[in-house]
């Protein structure tokens, strides 16, 4: 090779190697950006921790009713009950919608709140009024107050409670379905504290 092609060919690898540095330290912010952002996309560390459905209901004062028999032992109660005076607020637990006002024979007086996420509904049963002027489609915020504590539908009248549900819905999934979770874990001092 002349020495003008040791000279061409020196310059192509300083051009290269300074080319894969330019591309080194230009790709590196791209990397990282994510991994700093990571830790606040993390799940919150108490775990969806929602606010007691009930206004005045201390979370230690909760009782886990998930699971119990019910009719005789022929369904298990998808939901937990939470024992109040009728008319004690009951409060969104989640920014979202009033996706639908209900009357049922077994749960009475209902809300269906559809989270903002749209991927989970909260379902509050055997409510005493609403609050005046609720209606389907309305936009509320957490801690809002959405109706009344009461014994609608096949509640015992001497025993006014809230049964809450908290339903995960799949993608499209309307207000009737949706699969039950505890909300035990969601709503007591501790974690699995049972
Ligand atoms: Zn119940």
């Amino acid at each position: 090779m002349t020495r003008l092609g040791w000279s061409i060919l020196a310059v192509i690898l300083l051009l290269g190697a300074g080319f894969a540095s330019v591309v080194s330290i230009g790709s590196s912010p791209v990397v990282t950006p994510p991994q700093a952002v990571a830790p606040t996309a993390q799940p919150d560390p108490r775990g969806g921790r929602l606010p007691v459905p009930v206004a005045g209901v201390a979370r230690d004062a909760l009782v886990d009713t998930w699971g119990q028999a019910r009719a005789g032992g022929a369904r298990h109660h998808d939901a937990i009950d939470i024992m109040a005076p009728q008319g004690t607020p009951v409060i969104a637990v989640a920014d979202g919608r009033v996706e639908k006002l209900f009357d049922s024979v077994d749960g009475g007086r209902t809300v269906y709140l559809r989270a903002s996420d749209g991927g989970t509904v909260y379902y509050y049963a055997h409510l005493a009024d609403y609050r005046p002027g609720l209606i389907e489609g309305q936009a509320v915020r957490r801690g809002e107050m959405l109706a009344t504590v009461g014994a609608t539908g096949n509640a015992d009248a001497s025993a006014p409670h809230l049964h809450f549900s908290v339903l995960r819905m799949a993608p499209g999934e309307g207000w009737s379905g949706g699969q039950a979770v505890d909300p035990y874990p969601l709503l007591a001092q501790t974690r699995g504290n049972r």
